[in-house]
């Protein structure tokens, strides 16, 4: 680097940039390519030996300039030893799960995990003789009880996916150290500005970067950031020995994307937090399950652990009947209906906890709903579910 960031602020208008710091352009180009060419045949061998180090230029299925650029961006602000950025957030903890748990093992599976991550433990990894028990990821080192003598992995998610609870991240990582598991961590919900797990003890840290990371909801990819550079090497190969990579056009939106995330975040951070004030008043909300709040397990945790609040998050409404939310959510103009999260965009959706979990309980609760708040006028967010609440009363 010719210029040396000192801060997270400028860490993200610096990182990233090294080979076009000589250069005109302020940003990379999209790096379009398969082939890579060689002056002689001794270089290209020396390549092919090399071809699983980190920023080896051999052929486009194993990165480019610009996906080294960002592996090394995502890798610094998570203070790991190294990323591997791959083709989306689901990849990511699929590729983990692959590279650190062998067949014939048992792996701790947080029982709040996202649920595509779930179906790929019970669809995959069990018919590949791993044996998965999910955990409450409220059980802290209580956890020491469910490891077994072929235990490879601990994984966690914090905050959990729609009911936002957050685990004691040192405790079980501890746990995980003193029995010589892999902690794997899903961070996508904190980026790495509100949340560093590689500092509370985590081995191993995957994101989604079509959430907060690319933040426009045009993009989709994932990172596996790691402690050791050992963990980097096997997660690399791993993510190569499936023919992963990240694609061109999404290295390049996921590194514009970063350069505005602090300030994308601080709003996301404002707006959610009076919006959570605005709910919190309302007779429909019994709960609002958002890390900041009081209500949601394991704020405490959050306090101690995180920088700041993103604007994703759930509440539970009173007992009203299913056609009155549906009507509620169908009459809003603002918050639109689709998956994902992270973008500029508020969206609202539905969510069932109880269509799966089988560790912690979810009975007798009155509807979740989920909601991405995005970067509209705040009081035109609060105006809009104002409208919508008016169909939970009728
Ligand atoms: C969206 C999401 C993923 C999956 O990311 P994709 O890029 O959509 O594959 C993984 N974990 C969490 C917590 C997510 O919210």
């Amino acid at each position: 680097m010719n210029k040396q960031p000192n801060n997270i602020t400028n860490e993200l208008v610096h990182l990233g940039r090294d080979s076009v710091t000589n250069g005109r352009s302020v940003n990379l180009p999209v790096h379009q390519t398969s082939t890579i060419l060689f002056n002689s045949l001794e270089e290209f061998e020396a390549a092919r030996n090399d071809r699983y180090e980190k920023g080896t230029l051999y052929y486009g299925r194993y990165g480019n300039p610009a996906t080294f650029e960002l592996e090394n961006m995502i890798s610094e602000l998570e203070e790991g030893a190294g990323c591997v950025a791959v083709s989306s957030g689901l990849t990511a903890c699929a590729v983990s799960l692959m590279t650190f748990a062998s067949a014939g093992s048992h792996i701790l599976i947080a029982d709040t995990v996202y649920g595509p991550t779930r179906m790929f433990c019970e669809n995959v990894l069990k018919n590949y003789g791993v044996k998965v028990t999910y955990f409450d990821p409220m059980i802290g080192t209580g956890i020491d009880q469910l490891v077994q003598e072929n235990t490879s992995v601990i994984f966690l998610e914090a905050p959990g996916s729609g009911t936002f609870e957050v685990p004691d991240i040192p405790a079980i990582t501890k746990v995980a150290k003193d029995k010589g598991l892999t902690s794997i961590i899903d961070g996508t919900w904190s980026t790495p500005l509100f949340c560093k797990p590689i500092t509370l003890g985590v081995d191993v840290v995957v994101h989604s970067g079509s959430k907060y990371i690319s933040g426009h909801s045009d993009a989709m990819l994932g990172f596996i950031v790691t402690a050791t550079e050992a963990q980097y090497n096997q997660a690399r190969k791993m993510s190569l020995a499936f023919g992963d990579r990240a694609g061109a056009n999404d290295v390049f939106l996921a590194l514009r994307g970063l350069r505005t995330l602090e300030i994308r975040l601080k709003q996301h951070q404002e707006s959610t937090l009076k919006i959570i004030d605005w709910l919190k008043a309302q007779p429909s909300v019994s709960r609002v399950l958002h890390p900041a709040s009081p209500d949601c397990p394991g704020h405490e945790f959050w306090c101690r652990d995180f920088k700041g609040a993103a604007g994703l998050f759930s509440i539970e409404l009173a007992h009203i009947p299913e056609q009155k939310v549906r009507n509620m959510i169908n009459s809003l103009s603002l918050f639109a209906i689709g998956l994902s999260w992270g973008g500029f965009e508020s969206l609202i959706l539905p969510v069932d906890p109880a269509a799966f979990r089988v560790a912690t309980e979810w009975k007798e609760r009155g509807p979740l709903i989920r909601l991405n708040i995005g970067l509209e006028n705040t009081q035109s967010l609060i105006d809009d579910l104002a409208v919508g609440f008016s169909h939970l009363n009728e």
